[in-house]
């Protein structure tokens, strides 16, 4: 990514590389302006993380570009800050009450759960939409035969990076991960279901990018 930068803005660059670390008053200096008319130079050069300011010292170059930064801000961001409440179903269900609770919940893939909200599988709309092609009776049909089932699920859990959660999201070709925690039941290591990352949950962190709020929330502790 590149971001234009004004030529004042090249030229104070310049100086603090040949010359840094050095003062805003010197670096007016140099160029003939006041210090005054180099502040929102100076702050936006800050901002980006191109310089940084050490107070009694000056201004030095850091080496990193804008680019280098946002994906170091964007690495922070983890899902806990940003995972949707799951659409979840009992493994009880018929083909047809998932139809159903796909359309209530207004979503595009839901999780099949037994008793404690344990994750047994995932539903995707296609994979209902095959089973209801056929000539089937799906109010007879349990879900369970249709869903991806355990262990072939790919989840996230809250302390795992965005990035790393839409790269699974790329690589397997998939539209939602499950956030899990990992509990025992009956002496077994199960997953526990506490959340969704899907398309939209990334698309929605872009949205705050866009609008300058992310970084702020990536700081959050
Ligand atoms: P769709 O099938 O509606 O395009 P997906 O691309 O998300 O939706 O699903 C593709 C297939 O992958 C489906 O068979 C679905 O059951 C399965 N699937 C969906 N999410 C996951 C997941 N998190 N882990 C493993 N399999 C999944």
């Amino acid at each position: 990514m590149t971001i234009q930068l004004t030529e004042r803005q090249e030229l104070i660059i310049k100086i603090v590389q040949d010359q840094g670390p050095i003062t805003g008053e010197e670096i007016a200096d140099l160029i003939g302006l006041t210090r005054a008319t180099l502040r929102p130079d100076l702050a936006l050069l800050t901002k980006s993380g191109l310089l940084e300011a050490r107070p009694k010292v000056g201004y030095y170059y850091t080496g990193k570009s804008l680019s280098s930064k946002l994906s170091e801000e964007i690495k922070k961001l983890k899902v806990k800050d940003f995972k949707a409440i799951p659409a979840v179903v009992s493994d009880k269900s018929s083909v047809y009450d998932v139809i159903v609770a796909l359309f209530v919940q207004d979503v595009g893939t839901i999780y099949i759960v037994s008793e404690g909200g344990i994750l047994e599988g995932v539903v995707s709309r296609k994979d209902l939409l095959k089973i209801a092609l056929g000539q089937v009776d799906i109010h007879k049909i349990p879900i369970t035969v249709v869903m991806t089932r355990m262990p072939n699920i790919i989840s996230t859990t809250p302390e795992e990076s965005l990035l790393a959660a839409a790269q699974k999201l790329i690589n397997h070709e998939i539209d939602s991960l499950p956030v899990v925690r990992p509990v025992t039941v009956e002496g077994r290591e199960r997953l526990e279901v506490i959340g969704r990352v899907t398309k939209t949950t990334i698309t929605k962190a872009f949205v705050e990018l866009g609008a300058d709020k992310l970084i702020q929330r990536g700081e959050r502790p």
